[in-house]
């Protein structure tokens, strides 16, 4: 059997849930021959990846997932090969992790307005910010859970930190270039994550693209679970047009999510460049 390849996951060192030796356990189990742990915003697990794959044959690619902003919109920027001791990604990534432990004090001040968490606001962004390397929103929820005032994560969001509700704090981000940059200094490359997922246009995401390509960016995502062949088709041409390579990934984040499992999705499209041929 062909083994499979995954280049976008997470581990407990941003918001998935399994230690990265666990992720490689379950990879392994699941026929991944080639893996890359891109945690948002950090390499704290990469070096952990790496001893947990040793001398299973599996081939570890060392990767991060970047934050940046693009005319407003938040924009995901997956490095893959990258060296993680460069001083200047890891700049980047102190910089942003920095965005995020206000943005989390932030959101724990703007929920303590609320009468239902008048009391426990901040110091439910406390817990976050003690317990978690990166804190994102995703923890954030969990905490809500716990504390018996939200059911589920999308629950979380839908109530107390998504657009519209009481703990939304809007954040920008360093700009797409710099991110790309970090991540060619580190001598990674560069890929737009998730492209179906952001609000825009057909018309801002070719411009989007356009620039990404200009910036340095080498591929496009092309290859996830549950894109549609619709999108499926639109980012292709995209890729295509920009010549961008394409690159597959499954963003895993936790066992028991059912359209998301590791190594399973549709191959690259014929005519495209796939990016795993240049990961070594
Ligand atoms: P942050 O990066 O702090 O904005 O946190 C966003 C993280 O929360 C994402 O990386 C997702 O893993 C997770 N998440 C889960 N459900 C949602 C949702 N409904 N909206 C946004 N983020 C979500
Ligand atoms: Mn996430
Ligand atoms: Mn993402
Ligand atoms: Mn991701």
């Amino acid at each position: 059997m062909e083994a499979l390849i995954d280049l976008h996951t997470h581990s407990l060192h941003s918001d998935g849930s399994l230690a990265p030796a666990e992720l490689v356990a379950r990879a392994l189990e699941r026929g991944v021959g080639m893996l890359a742990l891109t945690d948002h915003d950090t390499t704290a697990g990469l070096a952990e990846a790496r001893r947990a794959a040793r001398g299973s044959g599996m081939r570890i690619i060392d990767g991060v997932e970047i934050t940046a902003g693009w005319r407003g919109q938040e924009i995901h920027i997956v490095g893959l090969g990258i060296d993680p001791d460069s001083t200047a990604l890891q700049q980047q990534l102190a910089g942003i992790v920095e965005l995020r432990r206000a943005r989390i004090t932030a959101i724990g001040a703007r929920l303590a307005r609320h009468p239902k968490l008048q009391h426990t606001g901040r110091e439910l962004a406390g817990q976050v910010l003690a317990q978690a390397g990166v804190p994102t929103r995703a923890h954030l929820a969990r905490a809500l859970i716990s504390a018996g005032v939200a059911e589920s994560t999308q629950d979380a969001f839908d109530r107390w930190l998504g657009r519209g509700t009481a703990g939304h704090v809007p954040q920008e981000w360093p700009d797409i270039a710099s991110a790309i940059a970090a991540i060619r200094a580190a001598r990674g490359h560069a890929v737009l994550a998730h492209a179906q997922r952001y609000k825009l246009s057909s018309g801002a995401l070719g411009n989007l693209c356009g620039e990404f390509r200009e910036s340095g960016g080498a591929a496009l995502e092309l290859s996830l679970p549950s894109l549609s062949p619709n999108d499926h088709n639109r980012l292709a041409r995209l890729a295509r047009e920009h010549g961008l390579a394409g690159s597959a990934g499954s963003d895993f984040h936790e066992p028991g999510v059912p359209w998301r499992p590791l190594g399973r999705f549709a191959k690259l499209p014929e005519g495209i460049e796939p990016l795993h041929a240049r990961l070594g």
